[in-house]
């Protein structure tokens, strides 16, 4: 028995399986040796041609060979899969001493904020808060309104249309048309209208194509003049400080009748003059009017019946004066440098100085 080509065997196989550094070619290696067409297999397959008397003792030899290379590819295999289970740990290790991950509390936006101010001050008054169409009819946004096609006053506002007869409403005063024509003619009305108002007009530090609008409207028996100049003075109380006084010019708007611009008190140098007021002491902050006889007559309300008061203001505009802020363009353009002014304190309270 030749058991010279069992030892060349396993020297080859020693040195084969030290060059070996992963599962799959461990596994190669394997199937070199102990495989169907494998050099061990195949001294296997000569013991036919053996005697009975040299059978056994090869049998033992190739036998312990095969067990030899099976425990050394067992070995190796658990040598492996322990390298790479370290590896693995080591990349995946967790540093619980890292500081942990920070969420941005959102703020906000200052517009959001003084419209729900203005709407807290209505509801308090009793008013209901009434939403309508950013895309609306020519006739809710202009003809209900006093406003035939015709009409010279329609030129005051530059309309983004869609077709001849759907516009991006250019005030939220269509809200109110519809909620007129809605009551019927009959009941009393008492709301306000807070929303996105659109305009063709060039974008600069006081121009935006895109605006925010509150407009209000009363209508019952026995409204007067006198309840809208005591509404509109409480709200500047409310709203820019318990010392603001106001003041109406005599204006002209379509849909009411007399119509005002309201002037409140300037809050920054109290009537003395600076650059918020241009020197004047006076603010101008929105217009109003008694409603147009006509508007309340395509409504369905009887003019002689009913009467009622109108004012719309811009958000926009209030954000500005309130927080000092001289470009309009920031209220739209997403700056967080801008909008992360206006985060609130965990109590509550403003970060920016209210005034
Ligand atoms: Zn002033």
């Amino acid at each position: 028995m030749d058991t010279s080509q069992m030892s060349r065997i396993q020297d080859d196989f020693d040195a084969s399986l030290k060059t070996v550094e992963d599962a799959r070619s461990l596994q190669d290696l394997k199937v070199r040796y102990l495989g169907k067409k494998g050099e061990v297999t195949g001294l296997m397959k000569e013991m036919r041609n053996l005697s009975n008397e040299e059978r056994p003792a090869y049998g033992q030899k190739v036998n312990e060979l095969r067990q030899h290379i099976d425990a050394a590819v067992e070995e190796k295999r658990a040598e492996i899969e322990a390298a790479a289970l370290e590896e693995r740990l080591k990349s995946e290790t967790i540093d619980v001493t890292l500081p942990g991950r920070t969420f941005n509390i959102g703020s906000q936006h200052p517009i959001s904020r003084i419209i729900e101010d203005i709407e807290d001050f209505f509801l308090g008054l009793g008013y209901e808060i009434q939403e309508g169409y950013e895309v609306e009819t020519d006739y809710y946004n202009f003809e209900a309104l006093n406003l035939p096609k015709s009409h010279p006053a329609r030129d005051m506002q530059d309309t983004f249309y869609i077709s001849e007869e759907i516009l991006l409403r250019t005030h939220t005063s269509p809200v109110q048309a519809r909620v007129l024509e809605a009551r019927g003619g009959k009941e009393a009305v008492k709301i306000i209208c807070p929303g996105k108002v659109y305009r063709r007009d060039s974008d600069d530090a006081t121009h935006s194509h895109q605006f925010t609008q509150i407009e209000g409207l009363v209508i019952d028996k026995n409204i007067h003049m006198s309840d809208l100049k005591g509404t509109l003075e409480l709200f500047a109380k409310e709203i820019f400080g318990g010392e603001r006084e106001i003041r109406l010019r005599p204006s002209f708007f379509p849909f009411t009748e007399p119509s005002v611009e309201v002037d409140i008190s300037c809050f920054k140098c109290k009537g003395a003059g600076c650059s918020v007021c241009k020197k004047s002491g006076w603010i101008e902050i929105l217009g109003a009017g008694m409603v147009h006889p006509n508007v309340l007559r395509m409504a369905g309300y009887d003019p002689d019946e009913y009467s009622g008061f109108a004012f719309g203001m811009g958000p926009d505009r209030v954000a500005m004066l309130k927080y000092g802020i001289e470009d309009i363009r920031h209220l739209y353009t997403n700056d967080l440098r801008f909008i992360n002014q206006f985060k609130q304190t965990e109590d509550g309270g403003e970060t920016l100085e209210s005034l």
